[in-house]
């Protein structure tokens, strides 16, 4: 595995690799791998000829009384699990070197980041919208794996590459989950024992949603107002929203009529937890 850490030697092996026309897939993380990251790099190593992964805990997507500075890290423990899957090449740029001052721009989607996460957090989707372009940009792959576990981030990224012509293939892979149910996720290991049972939660919510949606339920207010009733037998658990969104548009939905994102977000302590799932009316 070849590591990069400066930005003109990366951009330089991804214009190789078009030009050698290589098929190149994408894996952009923060690190802390999981599982979850892994299955997207075993989808892209399946169908691509090489294969890139970015472990970059990008700043600007965090708001200042976020987690940035205690954001789980362990570059050995990565570089070896990445060793192992055989990648190609490991990009770890600074984020001095990605944000080289002054820095002016940014790349900003409208709308469809207004919604859910985006109300929680409102300055996290510029964040990761601008830094995902610029990787895009240097590392010029043909495909992008996307966790569905994030599900808005993967469909505002998708718009963007489509709005603005980046040619890349956006692949969203399916989320992978604990044994209980409970999605994989870096932060899952700042959970206690008991917030760990708790975590639990979320998907109990939405597989309450599921079942009702599967008996013919389409009002979102009822469907929501027993998934609430689920998350109530948890007080550990400090919901943040649900939300019902038309997986295309990513816009808020009273009926469940087309294929609707359920996803929910809430805290466990100062750990935030989020998750969804898709249904079908
Ligand atoms: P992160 O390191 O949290 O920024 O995640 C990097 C990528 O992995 C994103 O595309 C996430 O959606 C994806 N991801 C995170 N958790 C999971 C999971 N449990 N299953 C599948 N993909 C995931």
């Amino acid at each position: 595995m070849k590591i990069f850490t400066s930005i003109s030697e990366m951009q330089k092996q991804g214009l190789f690799l078009k030009a050698m026309r290589e098929k190149t897939g994408f894996v952009p993380t923060m690190g802390f791998l999981h599982e979850g990251h892994l299955s997207l790099i075993k989808q892209a190593k399946k169908e691509c000829s090489s294969v890139v992964v970015s472990i970059f805990v990008n700043p600007t997507q965090f708001s200042p009384d976020e987690d940035l500075e205690s954001y789980p890290r362990n570059m050995q423990k990565d570089k070896k699990m990445l060793r192992y899957l055989d990648v190609d090449y490991l990009f770890l740029p600074s984020a001095e070197k990605i944000y080289k001052e002054p820095f002016l721009t940014s790349v900003s989607v409208t709308g469809i980041t207004e919604v859910g996460e985006g109300v929680s957090r409102p300055t996290h989707f510029k964040g990761v919208t601008t830094v995902v372009t610029k990787l895009l940009n240097i590392i010029q792959p043909n495909i992008l794996y996307l966790g569905q576990k994030d599900i808005q981030q993967a469909v505002i990224i998708d718009k963007m590459t489509k709005d603005l012509n980046i040619p890349v293939k956006v692949e969203i892979c399916d989320t992978l989950r604990e044994k209980d149910g409970l999605a994989m996720s870096s932060r899952n290991v700042y959970l206690t024992e008991d917030q760990r049972k708790s975590a639990t939660a979320l998907i109990r919510a939405l597989r309450k949603a599921e079942s009702l949606v599967n008996t013919g339920k389409k009002d979102t207010k009822i469907i929501e107002r027993e998934m609430k009733k689920e998350l109530d037998k948890y007080p550990d658990i400090r919901p943040d929203y649900i939300l019902f969104a038309d997986k295309y548009a990513f816009q808020p939905v009273k009926k469940i009529t087309n294929e609707t994102v359920i996803a929910i977000a809430g805290f466990a302590g100062k750990v935030r937890l989020i998750d969804n799932i898709i249904v079908k009316p």
